[in-house]
């Protein structure tokens, strides 16, 4: 089937949608699948799949260089994905959307373009404990550099932001202030707006990694009043190799190129190349355009679900998971926030999580395990890896009971 609008205020139609998704009906060592991985990617629905097959069926060729019909049908797909994630984030202009690899793209750039040509030493730049390392390791590489210094907000044991702490710690020498939406490991949703307005009063620029919070939650980048937001399309049903940057377009003005190549100049001279204006400065060379053509039709999904009816079936999904989770024998959950997206991290006493990971493949169940890309938050909590089982709209409860009674299975052979 195909989401229907987000009018519906019926609950969601799990097996309907379920079945929109060829790679949740597969099995796993002979068990059927249950996929509790999606923080980590997010699996496919036919019609993002048959966008890509479309575009190398029909429309492939290389964007922005030739006139010809295919050359035209692939730019004007390339060009809806960018109007279809403007919208998705409500950018005032669909010229403050630059199209990444994903967010880890999206963040080199603006340390590469945005920060290191303003960073000096002495500066610093701020981020908190609980990020995924793009939004941290990009950021000591262009501190490095400068004699700049990284600083990192506290959590406290909930493995929530410390939020006093995060604003106490915007003094004048941050000259710029970072943040996940939604943290990876924990699912801890930040209060980004309030964040966001204490440091527009100290005239700090916000870059939100909004890697974890796409996938759950409409993003309104105004509304938010950030000055830079990250996005990746795996996570959000989209194929992977995809993403975008939003930035206040005078931030994307005042921007040198990161990458020089094909595509984002408007004249080179050896005696002064002229770039192109944003967003296209900031795109060299050829993208990943079949996955790009999967965009719009991923983002058409998520909206065609609506936002309302997906948060209330996850919230239900991740009550029901964490409940079932926290009844088992000499369990640790991490993250306890008063306000989550679906993604319980969690350790079973004199059980390594990566054996556990790999045991419960056995049994056709798809976790990560380890550091999550997350050591400092691995660290505050004193643990090398969790487990880390995280919910899509696709899982049910049924699955949930099956993964519980999997992890018993495991836990005897281990323990
Ligand atoms: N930030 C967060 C919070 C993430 O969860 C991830 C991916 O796991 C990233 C950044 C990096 O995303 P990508 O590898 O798609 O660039």
């Amino acid at each position: 089937m195909n989401a229907k609008p987000e009018t519906a205020t019926l609950p969601l139609d799990v097996e309907h949608i379920r079945a929109d998704f060829p790679l949740l009906s597969r099995t796993v060592h002979g068990k059927p699948l249950i996929y509790f991985d999606n923080a980590n990617t997010g699996q496919k629905p036919v019609s993002v799949i048959e966008a890509v097959d479309r575009h190398y069926r029909e429309h492939n060729a290389n964007v922005a260089r030739a006139v010809h019909t295919l050359g035209e049908e692939a730019t004007a797909s390339y060009e809806a994905a960018r109007d279809a994630i403007a919208r998705f984030v409500n950018a005032p202009s669909r010229d403050e959307v630059i199209l990444t690899s994903g967010t880890t793209q999206a963040i080199n750039l603006v340390a590469y373009s945005y920060a290191l040509p303003r960073l000096k030493a002495g500066d610093a730049i701020l981020t908190t404990v609980m990020e995924h390392h793009a939004n941290i390791v990009p950021w000591q590489l262009v501190a490095e550099r400068t004699g700049a210094t990284v600083k990192a907000a506290p959590i406290d044991a909930n493995g929530e932001l410390i939020v006093e702490k995060y604003i106490e710690m915007l003094t004048p020498e941050v000259k710029l202030a970072c943040v996940a939406h939604v943290s990876n490991v924990l699912g801890t949703v930040n209060p980004v707006r309030e964040i966001a307005r204490e440091c527009r009063k100290r005239g700090i620029p916000l870059l939100v990694d909004g890697s974890q919070a796409a996938p759950h939650r409409r993003i309104d980048v105004q509304a938010l009043g950030c000055d830079f937001y990250a996005i990746t399309g795996h996570k959000m049903m989209a194929p992977t190799g995809t993403g975008a940057l939003w930035a206040k377009r005078e931030h994307l003005m005042a921007m040198p190129p990161f990458f020089g190549g094909g595509e984002m100049i408007r004249e080179v001279r050896f005696d002064g190349t002229v770039f192109a204006d944003p967003p296209h400065r900031f795109e060299a060379g050829t993208p990943n355009i079949a996955g790009f053509a999967g965009i719009p039709a991923a983002i058409a999904y998520l909206e065609g679900l609506g936002f309302d009816r997906l948060k209330a079936y996850e919230q239900e999904l991740l009550a029901y998971a964490t409940d079932a989770i926290e009844n088992l024998p000499g369990v640790r959950i991490f993250g306890r926030a008063k306000e989550k997206e679906p993604v319980i991290s969690f350790l079973l006493e004199g059980a390594h999580a990566n054996d556990m990971a790999t045991l419960l493949d056995l049994q056709g169940v798809a976790v990560r395990s380890g550091h999550h890309c997350a050591h400092p938050l691995m660290q505050f909590f004193g643990v090398p890896a969790t487990l880390r089982a995280s919910l899509a709209f696709y899982n049910t409860k049924a699955e949930v009971d099956g993964f519980i009674e999997a992890v018993g299975r495991v836990r005897k052979l281990l323990l």
